[in-house]
């Protein structure tokens, strides 16, 4: 793989591993700070819900101070009665004078509860369900509260005391009702009418504002509120969807005007709003009112709406983030950079090690080469078409080619083809390349001057290791090898003295022909031939003269017979010749001819002639003939006859010849 590409990969593969880390805290941390964000979604809705109870226990408490006063349970029968009795909801004179004392009565501790608990709305309702006097608006009574109340209209029903959240007609808020119950002097106790008190939230969000540090308000829909009160809180806008009814911080009417505010819903929603380059988390939930809690209305009248100030925290975060992305960056730079220079120390190390490999296989080469130029034996490859990859010096110098001549051609064409009658096909080369296995063989190969010379040749296939060499080929010239050879066969064949066939090699050719003669028939005959009287010559010329005179036999033999006859050397001056394709007629003929051309041409021996003569027996091969001893001894009998004739004479085998009754020479049937 080359080394731009190794460095590209593995950098994208550490970018890659890197960015996934980012991505993996940038994730883990904008879900630590998504959990914070609702941890305290929930903590802060759970102390708005329990101090919201305690307020309410409160009102019912307060109210329970006013409702056991002796004397205001009085007032309150006074004006019941009054009102009763004077008609209208509002009463008469009497029931003006009893609210004026009413108002009298209660008005210290009115202003102590105004004062001390910022309670905000003291009303007194008569047992009819009619507004007596509101100690905060005295001037607004005798309206009937009955269909609009439910908190008062519940208590009427069941004189029980309760508490919570109302719209009212001029002021909507936390409020506890109890009744006012006056004990008659029969002892009975009879309801006359209920004190309902409320608190300014507006003082008492304050509170939890500064004790949570949270922005809190509390919204009204603009259907729950009726147009006294609508007229008093003032909307920003005529379009707005709501009213807001208290807030701890101002920055929530901008919201409201900017419609920036979450719709109501009933469970607690949590978001963040980015406002005058500050962020607010803002916890808003439904604002729940007596009507919905004793289930006489589905919707919740308003919201409440918690929120914090978390521009810092958030600060914070994003600066967090940005520590995180830049050490992560940074160990991004310096892995990357570890990486380049590990890379770097790798390449240079392997680098080393090609060097050491090439100078290696440099040396091996040079080794090869080497070995290749100075082997004896010529050496060359080929390919999977029989071209020549390499080639030494001995195989150049056998062939008398130059290496540029050699190299790419055919090994079979340049050294294998002349005259040879061999297709490449059928040359062992592709035979080797084609069974895949080493082959030897002995071939012909020809030189660059046409000449051939014999070589041992042995072709190793490589393929599989190599694609480039297929075959190794190795070969030498065996000429002289194969004139060894001959000579050794020569001399083991041959009678040394007079160069026929020696008495083993003959009988070897006879044995063939008898086999041949009995596969094919035909004819063929046997000539023995002894020299006559011979040992006189030795005796009379000496033994050197005696072996020309054998020398001499055999040279008259050759001149007189065929090539394809064979002559050989039974034993000291006795002869065979073989005639194959010739019949028994044909043999005598041959016989005396050769008989007289030997008689008449004596041997010459130092200047000295040396006459001689040799006496023939003669015999056809048979079908019936197993071995060469058959025919040999009818040969020898055939001659046995002639000597016995008087010599210098050809015999024909007849088996009716008896030894002792032979026939004189030249008489031979
Ligand atoms: P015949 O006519 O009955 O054949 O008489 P011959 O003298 O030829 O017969 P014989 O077998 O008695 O003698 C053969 C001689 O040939 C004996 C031996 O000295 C001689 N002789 C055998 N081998 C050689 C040889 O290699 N060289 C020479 N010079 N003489 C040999
Ligand atoms: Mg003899
Ligand atoms: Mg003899």
């Amino acid at each position: 793989m080359p080394y731009r590409l190794i460095v590209l990969l593995s950098s994208a593969v550490l970018a890659v591993a890197f960015a996934v880390i980012g991505r993996f805290l940038y994730w883990q941390t904008a879900k630590y700070s998504e959990i914070e964000l609702a941890e305290n979604s929930d903590k802060f809705h759970s102390i708005y819900a329990i101090q919201n109870e305690v307020l309410a226990r409160h009102t019912q408490a307060l109210a329970y101070s006013i409702a056991s006063n002796a004397e205001i349970q009085r007032l309150l029968d006074e004006g019941s009665a009054a009102v009763r009795a004077e008609g209208g909801n509002g009463g008469g004179v009497h029931a003006a004078r009893v609210r004026d004392e009413l108002q009298e009565y209660v008005k210290q501790q009115w202003n102590n509860l105004h004062m001390q608990y910022e309670v905000e709305y003291m009303h007194f309702v008569l047992p009819s369900g009619v507004s007596f006097l509101r100690m905060n608006t005295p001037s607004y009574f005798g309206d009937d509260l009955l269909s609009t109340r439910p908190m008062l209209s519940d208590t009427v029903e069941d004189h029980s005391p309760r508490s919570g959240f109302e719209i009212g007609q001029t002021y909507a808020g936390l409020r506890g009702v109890v009744p006012v119950v006056r004990a008659s002097p029969g002892g009975n106790e009879r309801f006359v009418g209920m004190v309902e008190i409320g608190f300014d939230l507006n003082k008492q969000i304050e509170q939890l504002d500064k004790q949570l540090d949270i922005g809190i308000a509390l919204l009204l829909s603009r259907e729950h509120v009726s147009n006294v009160m609508r007229e008093s809180y003032q909307p920003a806008t005529s379009i707005q969807k709501n009213i807001i009814l208290a807030a701890s911080r101002p920055e929530v009417n901008d919201w409201l005007k900017d419609d920036l505010l979450p719709e109501s819903k009933r469970t607690p929603q949590t978001r963040i709003l980015v406002w005058q380059e500050k962020q607010f988390q803002l916890i808003s939930f439904a604002l729940d009112d007596y009507r919905s809690q004793s289930g006489t209305q589905s919707g919740p009248p308003g919201t409440v709406l918690l929120w914090r100030d978390i521009t810092l925290q958030s600060k914070r975060l994003e600066a967090e983030r940005t520590a995180k992305f830049l050490s992560i960056f940074v160990g991004y730079v310096i892995a990357q950079f570890g990486l380049l220079v590990l890379v770097r120390i790798f390449r240079r190390a392997w680098e080393r090690r090609l060097k050491q490999n090439t100078a290696t296989i440099e040396n091996l080469s040079q080794r090869n080469a080497l070995l290749l130029d100075t082997a004896a034996n010529g050496i060359c490859g080929i390919d999977h078409n029989g071209h020549i990859t390499f080639i030494n010096r001995a195989a150049l110098a056998m062939h008398g080619y130059q290496l540029e001549e050699a190299m790419g051609k055919n090994l079979h064409s340049l050294f294998h083809h002349h005259d040879s009658g061999k297709q490449l096909e059928n040359c062992p080369l592709m035979h080797a390349l084609n069974a895949g296995k080493a082959y030897e063989s002995e071939e012909w190969f020809f030189r660059r001057d046409g000449s051939c010379f014999p070589v041992k040749m042995t072709i190793t296939p490589v393929c599989g290791q190599d694609s480039e060499n297929c075959a190794a080929v190795v070969f030498h010239d065996i000429t002289e090898q194969r004139n060894r050879q001959e000579a050794l066969l020569q001399l083991a064949t041959t009678d040394s003295l007079t160069g026929s066939s020696n008495r083993r090699h003959f009988l070897d050719q006879l044995e063939a022909e008898l086999s041949r003669h009995r596969r094919h028939g035909g004819s063929a005959s046997l000539l023995m031939a002894d020299l006559d009287f011979f040992k006189r010559i030795n005796d009379e010329y000496g033994h050197a003269a005696g072996d020309a005179v054998l020398s001499h036999f055999v040279h008259t033999v050759r001149q007189t017979v065929r090539r394809s006859d064979i002559i050989g050397r039974l034993g000291g001056e006795e002869f065979a010749i073989l005639l194959p394709g010739v019949g028994i007629n044909g043999a005598r003929e041959l016989a005396e001819r050769l008989r007289n051309i030997f008689e008449r041409t004596p041997a010459k021996v130092n200047n000295i002639l040396i006459p001689a003569t040799v006496s023939i027996g003669i015999s056809d091969l048979r079908m019936e003939d197993e071995t060469a001893d058959a025919v040999l001894h009818r040969a020898d009998e055939a001659l046995y006859s002639a000597k016995e004739a008087g010599r210098n004479c050809t015999m024909i085998y007849d088996p009716n010849w008896q030894r002792s009754n032979l026939p004189k020479a030249d008489t031979a049937p």
